[in-house]
């Protein structure tokens, strides 16, 4: 028999992901996957499938569910994939990729947030999702080339570094654009000095912050 938590999950899918449009199989079996009541502060397990975007710790959110389900379509994420999330926070988007990657690089720049997302991943043995702290907007050079990259997070533009770890085939998705004006971008790289770029709808994340994002006294 299904617990609660699971039946909201299965009518999250049904009803904020596949009946938006998303129709990424993949994406639709990892949402009905990963428990997103975990990912959510603590106190905040009941609304964990509610159509919305939640608070979590150091003032930032929890994406709402279907902004993460279009994100991983667009940035289209398969079997086999190295990929890298900026703006792990719960880690609940990285935990989503996760099921279908083969290797998620997620980067957090609030060290509560990635200790706290390092827990849940160990906690459900999601072994192939790696938390690191730091500035994700110069990537992680180690680490690259990636087939996909999903910044959760806006920016003023498209980071040069996050541009250049992008595989030749790749897809990079992020908002762009001044808080109360973003639109979400999706990047292809199609050979290593030619990118297409196609806007998105318009979104509202919180701001990046980093060297290749905005600055931290007052996003200039
Ligand atoms: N993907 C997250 C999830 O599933 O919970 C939601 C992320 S939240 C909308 C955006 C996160 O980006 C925040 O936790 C924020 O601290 C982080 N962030 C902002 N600028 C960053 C940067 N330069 N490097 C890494 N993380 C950054």
């Amino acid at each position: 028999m299904m617990s609660d938590y699971e039946n909201c999950r299965m009518h999250m899918v049904d009803v904020q992901i596949a009946g938006r449009g998303i129709l990424d199989a993949r994406v639709l079996k990892a949402m009905r996957i990963v428990p997103r009541e975990y990912f959510v502060r603590e106190g905040m397990e009941e609304l964990a499938y509610e159509d919305a975007a939640l608070p979590i710790e150091e003032q930032q959110t929890i994406s709402q569910p279907y902004i993460v389900a279009a994100m991983i379509e667009a940035a289209e994420v398969a079997p086999g994939d190295r990929v890298l999330e900026v703006g792990a926070g719960s880690g609940y988007a990285a935990a989503v990729i996760g099921q279908i990657a083969d290797r998620i690089f997620a980067i957090e720049r609030h060290e509560l947030l990635a200790e706290l997302a390092q827990k849940r991943m160990a906690a459900l043995h999601y072994d192939n999702v790696v938390i690191t702290v730091g500035d994700g907007t110069l990537g992680l050079p180690d680490e690259a080339p990636f087939d996909a990259i999903l910044v959760a997070a806006a920016g003023p533009d498209v980071p040069p570094a996050l541009k250049e770890q992008l595989a030749i085939g790749g897809h990079l998705v992020m908002p762009v654009g001044d808080p109360g004006h973003q639109r979400l971008h999706k990047i292809s790289r199609l050979s290593e000095y030619r990118y297409d770029v196609q806007p998105l709808g318009p979104v509202m994340f919180v701001p990046l912050i980093g060297e290749q994002g905005w600055h931290e006294d007052g996003l200039g």
